[in-house]
């Protein structure tokens, strides 16, 4: 009999990162199994830089992106393209991760193809399917696909189970986002800023919600903590897209601490985030992580889909009103006893072996038995 093949479909920054454990993990079982990573293609070189880290590069790509495409043009593309594959494959699971278009179109082409889909880091929700836009509604779509969901949580998890999912395919697995940490924070060491003794604050901000005037009372915030506390030095990891720099680049880009950096790939981030004291980022996937390291982050959102850090303490949502993240900031950077609180509040998101379960789950859906991980909750 032949071994069945297993999608593993990516095509941003964070999906490769956080689909990347999974495809390593299925790797290990290539006797039973052959996964091939898709990609569409919709990042490009900081998708190929953060498969890099896990020595990983995708078996196909569908290099989807034109500059300028829209939502629809985009959609479409992927769905073509995906649609070709699996006719020339034909899997026998579909996996796709979070709440992107390429989410998205995998849990449709999956749908129309009659193949299982297992939604990786499903069940994340605002209260409204327009914020993010379009991550929420791609992430609800997903989810009326799945055969299996692979909540990161329980309030993940709960979520599924308000909206009627079935409860018997649910399983609570941890975020694959833990394991990618935990391995790129094990290998190598490239000391970051070495030169700079005092501390690091590092800032990642990209999300189109901030785009424009959001955006630019954040970095104002950033540039007023700086001048505040000498010996903070801010390496702001720069999104490549232009309107995120056209932003950044006029209000930080002139200040001896204040270093405006390419955004390094994967492996060097994480080293990144270990080196900085206090994290001000949008990205959901960073705030998943620095409490990993026990690293607090100011979340520059009004809304998140990951309230468990806030729950727990690792994180603070503060929206992007210039006086509000001076203050919290200030708060962090100069009082030590606030900073402790948050630094040692324990991470609720996982502990690195969610793609074990998901690997043990895919497969016995398929019929095939290996090793079984307890659920992470
Ligand atoms: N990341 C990276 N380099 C950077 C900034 C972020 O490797 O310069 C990683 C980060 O560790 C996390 C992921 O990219 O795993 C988050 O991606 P992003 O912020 O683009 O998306 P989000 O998580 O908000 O969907």
């Amino acid at each position: 009999m032949s071994k069945p093949v297993i999608f593993c479909v990516i095509g941003t920054r964070p999906e490769a990162i956080k689909v990347a454990p999974v495809m390593l993990e299925f790797l290990k079982f290539s006797e039973v199994c052959t996964p091939m990573l898709i990609s569409t293609g919709q990042h490009k070189e900081i998708l190929y830089q953060s498969l890099a880290t896990f020595g990983l590069k995708p078996n196909e790509d569908l290099e989807i992106m034109q500059h300028g495409s829209s939502l629809a043009q985009v959609t479409c593309r992927a769905l073509d393209g995906l649609d070709n594959l699996v006719q020339k494959y034909q899997p026998a699971y579909i996996l796709g991760q979070g709440d992107t278009t390429t989410t998205l179109v995998a849990a449709m082409d999956a749908f129309y193809r009659n193949v299982p889909f297992g939604h990786i880091e499903a069940g994340l929700r605002t209260d409204t399917v327009r914020n993010p836009f379009p991550e929420e509604y791609n992430r609800r779509v997903a989810s009326v696909t799945a055969d299996l969901h692979f909540p990161p949580t329980t309030w993940s998890r709960d979520n599924l189970l308000h909206e009627h999912h079935d409860p018997s395919k649910i399983f609570v697995t941890g975020n694959t986002g833990i394991d990618a940490v935990v391995l790129a924070a094990n290998q190598g060491e490239q000391p970051w800023f070495p030169e700079h003794t005092g501390r690091v604050v590092l800032m990642t901000t990209h999300r189109r919600e901030n785009w424009g005037e959001p955006q630019k009372n954040i970095a104002t915030a950033a540039l007023a903590l700086v001048n505040k506390f000498p010996d903070v030095l801010l390496v702001t990891a720069m999104h490549p897209n232009p309107t995120v720099r056209e932003t950044l680049i006029p209000i930080l880009g002139n200040h001896d601490r204040i270093k405006l950096i390419e955004p390094p790939e994967y492996e060097l981030f994480v080293k990144l985030m270990q080196r900085s004291t206090l994290i001000l980022s949008d990205s959901g996937g960073v705030q998943e992580e620095a409490p990993a390291f026990g690293i607090p982050v100011l979340v520059l959102r009004d809304t998140t889909e990951r309230p468990e850090g806030v729950t727990a303490g690792t994180a603070k949502l503060v929206g992007t009103n210039t006086d509000r993240i001076i203050e919290e900031g200030t708060t962090l950077l100069g009082d030590p006893a606030a900073y402790k609180a948050m630094a040692n509040a324990v991470s609720p998101y996982g502990d690195g072996k969610a793609s074990e379960r998901i690997r043990y789950l895919v497969l016995k859906s398929l019929g095939i038995e290996t090793p079984e991980v307890p659920m992470w909750n």
